[in-house]
């Protein structure tokens, strides 16, 4: 029997799931803030069945892949290609290489597989890929790649299962709302563009990252506050967002409740949260001359009621309806998939549960196929 175990090292977690190779998941347990890799991979040994004596692969969720398109076996070579977009995802890619490492002194007979994030964006067209700088810029590495692939991914092809039509013939948008945040524009079953860029920064208010600000803001700071650039960019990453504005953390679950009893900052905090939310899905909708279905997963986007009302009230015009009800108690499929629309709204509003391990899982299995053949 073949094991497959999926690792998916986040800002502030590590999620993992063992897989059988029929895709069923015999665990699934989430690490919260571990103290470093070497301790969650413990906690992840702990967590995985007794009876399962050797793992097939190894699946990680790489945040940032560059350019590359595909799951990829980790050599010395792919490591050291991470290792040099590090500046690039800094929160997310150093925590995928130490998982590597440690999973390789446990496990050293398991192949390693690198499943990225990015790959579902790169075939972005390039008028939405491109960032408006010099040449000499962009031939260094300056453009947009977009990130939460594998997610956007899932969301497509369940929202298209739920719906009962191929993806090709559907525009999607897919709101992947958890500690880093960012909308997805889908259309015939391809990313064509996402708020997030060369980096996660980039986009949605978020956790604690700033999402769109402008690009003389870094400047200002420096000049004004006497800031380094590296300051700058850790503030951004991890003083900024929703903990920045609520002043309650970046967590929603407390900023929600925070607002709910009357406090200032945590309603700043939401409305403009919600609102840049609007703002990405008014554009995409121009961007693909209109929207099937709006789908919502990530632990706010699954979880939160009131985000998800938020952020459709007004959007009658695109054919949005939300049902408060359904929206209020969504109820899910064996797929995790709720639909949230009234009845007869022409397009739909769907709740996605996230399975980016199971995306990590299926990446992984099928690159060891291919390699064994
Ligand atoms: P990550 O991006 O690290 O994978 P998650 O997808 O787990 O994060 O999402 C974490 C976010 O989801 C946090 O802001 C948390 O407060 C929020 N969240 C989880 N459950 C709920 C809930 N019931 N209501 C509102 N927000 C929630």
């Amino acid at each position: 029997m073949n094991h497959f175990l999926a690792l998916n090292f986040g800002s502030a977690s590590l999620k993992y799931a063992l897989f059988a190779e029929d895709g069923t998941a015999l665990a699934h347990s989430i690490v919260d803030r571990p103290a470093d890799v070497r301790s969650a991979l413990d906690d992840v040994c702990r967590g995985l069945p007794k009876e399962v004596a050797r793992l097939t692969g190894i699946g990680h969720r790489v945040v940032h892949g560059g350019r590359r398109h595909a799951p990829v076996l980790f050599d010395a070579a792919v490591e050291s290609e991470i290792e040099s977009l590090l500046d690039l995802a800094p929160q997310h890619n150093r925590l995928s290489l130490d998982a590597v490492r440690s999973a390789r002194a446990l496990w050293p007979q398991t192949p390693q597989v690198a499943v990225f994030d990015t790959a579902f964006h790169s075939g972005m067209p390039e008028h939405a890929s491109c960032y408006a700088v010099p040449a000499a810029w962009r031939d260094a590495g300056l453009r947009r790649y977009g990130f939460h692939g594998l997610s956007h991914e899932h969301v497509m092809q369940a929202v298209a299962g739920r719906l009962g039509r191929p993806a090709a013939d559907l525009k999607i948008m897919s709101c992947h709302l958890g500690n880093g945040a960012s909308v997805c524009a889908i259309e015939h079953g391809r990313s064509v563009d996402t708020s997030m860029g060369l980096t996660p920064l980039e986009g949605l208010v978020m956790g604690t990252r700033c999402g769109d600000i402008d690009p003389g803001a870094p400047g200002f700071i420096h000049r004004e506050l006497g800031l380094t650039l590296p300051e700058i960019e850790r503030m951004l990453y991890q003083e900024s967002g929703l903990a920045a504005l609520g002043g309650h953390g970046g967590d929603m679950r407390l900023i929600e409740e925070s607002a709910v009893a009357g406090d200032a900052g945590a309603r700043l905090a939401l409305a403009a949260y919600a609102y840049r939310i609007r703002k990405y899905i008014g554009a995409y909708a121009a961007a693909m001359g209109g929207c099937d279905a709006v789908a919502f997963t990530g632990g706010i986007g699954e979880n939160s009621a009131g985000v998800r009302a938020s952020v459709m009230r007004g959007m009658e015009f695109l054919g949005l309806v939300l049902d408060p009800a359904r929206n209020g108690k969504p109820l899910s499929d064996a797929a995790g998939v709720a639909e949230l629309q009234v009845e007869g709204s022409p397009a739909a509003i769907l709740s996605v549960q996230a399975r980016e391990e199971w995306m990590v899982f299926r990446g992984t299995q099928l690159l060891l196929a291919a390699t064994a053949n």
